[in-house]
């Protein structure tokens, strides 16, 4: 900020400096154009009617540097032989220039030749001495020192300020981030504006809820969890208990009580087959998908139901609309088929009706499981996913579900890049539609 204006002020001078000098030199020369040689009194009288202005000293030498005009009055030099390296440069025929600012002052010096016939008969010196022009400058740089610390005062109290806004908001951020690390995932920071901090904020909030969110399923499934094995577990001991304390319980008696203890566990290990399912569809590994022909996953599920809807008089009914394959690996198509007809018959009256339907559009395959059954209330549609949801839980229990076989099919789906929806049928009873991504292959 302040060389430049200072360097290029100097600069200025010094050009108007040098055309003011060879403005003097060159009335000088011309005064003296004409004259075949110069003497102290031609170069006088030559001189005599001009005023020669804008300089402190002017001279004029002959060929050999001998003065023969001097303007100074205080140590006139007129007579003697001077060698200033401007004038000697003259003498030598050519133009020569000098100027130095130095303790707030400006030195000007210049020098041409005076020719006559092509011949340097003589040259003309000027110089110049101003320090008026220098204390201008002087005053200019203090001036602009002057600005340069106020400005640099100004601009260093502002960023002061500004850091230290921009780290008080950082180290709020900071104390969240901590807060959310430590376990509290209900820390959120309020950074306020609209720059990237607020932004980063808002991103960090956003991803705090989530956790929270995903920390407190995750509590509620382990509670969950372990109150329906608690629950087996407690029958289990409360049968044994009885086996052992009852002195002289009759064998059809004790026959019953382990036909018991032996449902129970088997309810145990749905629990926990159903529960490693889900961790393992948690977990995000997913075995290779391959191209899946959906009818004979369903007529595979049907055969194997069979028996149990034969029981309640229930009858399975497959339509088939067009053959369609889907990316899955047969598992999981089997058991998302199995969960929705199993369901279907184990919330159905006798006697009742159980359709699946198969349909494919361009992209999609729609697996449609229909009952007549019991169906799900309005408010219940929503949360029938939801791991250990069930409507009736007395009845679910007494028909051996885990309130874990709809999550399984949902999140089995979701991963495949589907969807799954729950309705009620029209005339009573209960359809989910599954949607899922159709490969689109020649049939066979
Ligand atoms: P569960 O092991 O209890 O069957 P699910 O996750 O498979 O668990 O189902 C959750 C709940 O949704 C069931 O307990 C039941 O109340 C209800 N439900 C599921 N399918 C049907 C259906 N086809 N008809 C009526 N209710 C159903």
């Amino acid at each position: 900020m302040n060389t430049y204006p200072l360097s290029v002020s100097r600069d200025m001078i010094f050009s108007s400096k040098e055309s003011s000098l060879r403005s003097s030199m060159e009335t000088m020369t011309s005064a003296m154009a004409g004259l075949s040689q110069l003497t102290e009194e031609n170069v006088a009288q030559a001189l005599a009617v001009m005023e020669i202005t804008g300089v402190s000293r002017a001279i004029v030498t002959d060929s050999a540097g001998k003065i023969l005009y001097d303007t100074r009055e205080v140590g006139n030099a007129t007579g003697y032989q001077v060698f200033y390296t401007e004038l000697v440069e003259a003498l030598h025929g050519n133009d020569a220039f000098f100027f130095a600012y130095q303790d707030g002052a400006f030195r000007t010096c210049a020098a041409v030749p005076v020719i006559y016939r092509s011949e340097t008969i003589g040259a003309v010196y000027v110089y110049e001495y101003d320090r008026t022009q220098g204390e201008v400058l002087e005053g200019l740089q203090k001036s602009l020192l002057t600005i340069s610390i106020a400005v640099g005062a100004v601009v260093l109290t502002l960023s002061t300020l500004l850091s230290k806004l921009l780290t008080s908001r950082i180290e709020q951020l900071l104390s969240a981030i901590r807060g959310v690390r430590e376990g509290s995932y209900n820390h959120r920071a309020d950074v306020g504006g609209h720059d990237e901090i607020a932004q980063i904020a808002d991103e960090f909030n956003d991803l705090a809820g989530r956790l929270q969110v995903t920390e407190e399923s995750r509590r509620r499934f382990v509670s969950d969890a372990s109150h329906e094995l608690k629950t087996p577990l407690a029958t289990i001991r409360l049968l044994t208990d009885s086996i052992l304390q009852a002195e002289d319980m009759d064998g059809d008696m004790v026959r019953e009580f382990v036909m018991d203890i032996g449902l129970e566990a088997e309810r145990l290990t749905n629990i926990t087959e159903d529960l490693l399912r889900l961790t393992r569809l948690d977990s995000g590994v997913m075995e290779a998908a391959e191209s899946v022909e959906v009818e004979p996953v369903i007529r595979r599920v049907c055969h194997s139901l069979q028996m149990p809807a034969a029981g309640r008089r229930i009858t399975l009914e497959v339509l088939v609309e067009n053959p369609c394959w889907v990316v899955a690996t047969k598992g999981e198509v089997h058991q998302m088929i199995y969960n929705l007809v199993d369901n279907a018959i184990k919330y159905n009256h006798d006697g009742g009706f159980v359709r699946v339907l198969l349909s494919a559009g361009e992209t999609w395959a729609y697996i449609t499981v229909e009952d007549n059954g019991i169906g799900i209330p309005e408010e219940d549609l929503d949360h029938v996913f939801e791991r250990f949801y069930r409507v009736d839980k007395a009845r679910s229990r007494a028909a051996g579900g885990t309130g874990l076989g709809l999550s399984i099919v949902r999140d089995t789906v979701r991963r495949r890049g589907g969807t799954i929806d729950a309705g009620p049928r029209p005339g009573g009873g209960t359809v989910f539609t599954v949607r899922l991504p159709r490969e689109r292959r020649d049939e066979p």
